[in-house]
């Protein structure tokens, strides 16, 4: 496997991929970077964010810096202020142990006497959105007259947002320009037009198919009516304890009102959109990263180039129009080798349109069922024990308190004082979720639990295997589909929990299935299966359970139907009550 010590890249780079921990070089940087080390062509990279193509290009321009010249030899080009302060933020971390080095960002929406200045104090390389570059070109601010390295990222995304004459003009700024690097998620005929007008004998690299999306990701969607689908939204949050994710919407109106409700019910959630100032903006970014926010409600414009690894969730609450907006968005999860869900929120109506999309992604989605009550609150039951098996109280406040915790507790039976904690930490879940209806289009009112959605249609199948086999839905299908030939499309509605999940399959397939799979040997581990109907929904310790993956047990995850009081243990942050969540937003009014 090519490791970052085979690429002969400058000590001080080395140095700083080893504080950042990069072990190995992602597929585009091993394309990328000793080409560009080696022999600095005019290169076209197909790569979506995420795929670590700053890395890609950012380190190979570094490479070629000379620190001891005081002018501008690299420009680095992208579509949105975000996305350029990354892209600084991200060139500074590999560049740190480079003395003398500058690396500058320019870009709209925060006054230009600044960055004028900051221009001035002769820095080695620009990152730029081209619009706030040109407004400095024509002030005669900056001086292009001696780059020989322009970067253009998310070529695709420039153009689309209306940069092409922008572009044209600031590549014809550069006379001294030697190379040209193209990153673009997509290749189209104005990309590739844009290669033609000004890059020569360029080479193309892939960090995989372009327009397909990562293969970590878990494609689900859920199918209610559509007033029915904020109150899903709430249940996938309070059925995904550990969220971090983003929820988008199609309009700037629907990502304030969503968030606006959950912010109301307690969920530690804002609104990013257009209608915001970029210092607000800027501020909810803050907060996202540092996980003071558990999501985002975001729409499209607005989340372009928000650059945070470990989103374990991006929910659509509405579909986008265009399908290729959809990959855009799942692609902010399952980043840099991580895996990650994106759940769609659709009405009967819109199932042609998964359909669309699994063909663009190239991917199978799987219709997910909405949970109902009782599986939501044993979710979070489990989450919260498995919090407490996690947790580990800092010894001094044992200390402190522990004569008065002994008195309290003294007379209490200790299976009483668990049942009382564990009261107060899910009653407002329990109250909240006592009678719900099922939300699954075509299950109104009725209550499944109690037989409500049986019938000759379909049975429902219990399987003990589950996230702790290392299983998801697309995993479980192919298992199934391998032991036992059946066609994908015969498995609906498939949940996958801890330790079991639950799938749906036509009546008179059922039987087969179960005969096929209950000899199957899964991990060594004996496949049990039986009709869900024998047991019941609610009971059984085979379920529940929150750890998927990396996320689960984290103590961030604080969503539930209402705000509740003082924890047992835990993070105040991601636990505030009401106030907490009122108080952020009226910080944000005032
Ligand atoms: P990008 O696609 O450039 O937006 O990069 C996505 C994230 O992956 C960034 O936060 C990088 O710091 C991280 N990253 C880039 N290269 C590597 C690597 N070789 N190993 C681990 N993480 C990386």
């Amino acid at each position: 496997m090519i490791s970052f010590s085979s690429f002969s890249m400058r000590e001080e780079l080395m140095q700083a991929i080893s504080d950042l921990g990069f072990e190995t070089p992602t597929p585009i940087q091993q394309k990328v970077i000793p080409q560009l080390l080696s022999e600095p062509i005019d290169i076209i990279g197909l790569a979506q964010t995420g795929t670590g193509k700053t890395a890609a290009y950012g380190l190979p321009l570094l490479h070629h810096v000379d620190v001891s010249v005081k002018h501008v030899q690299c420009l680095v080009l992208s579509p949105t202020r975000e996305l350029c302060m990354q892209i600084q933020e991200e060139m500074s971390k590999y560049g740190t142990h480079m003395r003398g080095l500058r690396i500058t960002a320019v870009y709209g929406g925060v006054p230009i006497t600044g960055q004028m200045r900051e221009v001035r104090a002769h820095p080695q390389v620009i990152v730029a959105t081209p619009g706030r570059l040109i407004d400095l070109l024509e002030r005669k601010a900056i001086s292009l007259e001696h780059v020989q390295y322009v970067v253009l990222d998310e070529a695709d995304e420039m153009l689309n947002m209306g940069f092409r004459e922008d572009i044209d003009l600031i590549l014809k700024s550069t006379p001294a320009r030697e190379h040209t690097w193209l990153f673009s998620a997509t290749m189209s005929n104005e990309v590739r037009g844009i290669a033609k007008r000004f890059m020569k004998d360029w080479k193309e690299f892939a960090a995989g198919a372009a327009n397909v999306t990562n293969e970590n990701i878990d494609h689900q969607y859920f199918v209610t009516n559509h007033h029915n689908r904020f109150e899903t939204l709430r249940r996938l949050l309070d059925f995904n304890p550990g969220i971090y994710g983003i929820i988008f919407t199609r309009t700037k109106q629907d990502a304030q009102e969503v968030s606006e409700k959950l912010m109301k019910m307690g969920y530690l959630v804002s609104p990013l959109h257009g209608d915001m100032d970029q210092k607000m903006r800027t501020k909810v970014m803050e907060r996202f990263k540092s996980k003071a926010l558990q999501c985002i409600v975001a729409t499209d414009v607005a989340a372009r180039g928000i650059d945070v690894n470990d989103i374990t969730h991006v929910i659509n609450y509405e579909l986008p129009d265009d399908p290729e907006v959809y990959t855009h968005r799942s692609g902010r999860t399952a980043r840099a080798g991580k895996s990650g869900i994106c759940m769609s929120i659709v009405s009967p109506k819109q199932i042609s349109n998964i359909r669309q999309i699994e063909r663009l992604v190239k991917q199978k989605f799987h219709k997910s069922d909405i949970p109902d009550g009782a599986e939501v609150v044993r979710k979070r039951l489990f989450f919260y024990l498995e919090q407490i098996a996690n947790a580990e109280p800092k010894a001094d406040f044992a200390k402190l308190y522990r004569d008065s915790i002994h008195e309290t507790f003294a007379e209490v039976d200790k299976d009483e004082l668990i049942r009382k904690l564990i009261w107060l930490q899910l009653k407002d879940t329990i109250d909240a979720y006592q009678d719900t209806e099922d939300l699954n289009a075509g299950f109104e009112g009725k209550d499944r639990d109690r037989g409500g959605s049986r019938g000759n249609r379909f049975v429902r199948l219990f399987i003990n295997l589950g996230e702790k086999d290392g299983l998801n839905a697309q995993k479980l299908l192919q298992f199934i589909i391998e032991s036992t030939d059946i066609d994908a499309n015969t498995i609906d509605r498939m949940t996958v929990r801890d330790m079991s999940s639950f799938f749906n399959v036509p009546g008179d397939a059922a039987e087969y299935i179960i005969e096929h799979l209950s000899n199957k040997k899964f991990k060594g581990r004996k496949v049990r299966l039986e009709e869900a109907e024998q047991r019941s929904f609610a009971g059984g310790g085979d379920s529940g359970g929150s750890s998927r993956g990396g996320y689960g047990g984290e103590s961030r995850g604080g969503s539930r139907p209402k705000p509740q009081g003082p924890r047992f243990s835990g993070d105040v942050r991601s636990y505030g009550n009401k106030e907490s969540a009122g108080g952020y937003k009226g910080k944000r009014k005032g």
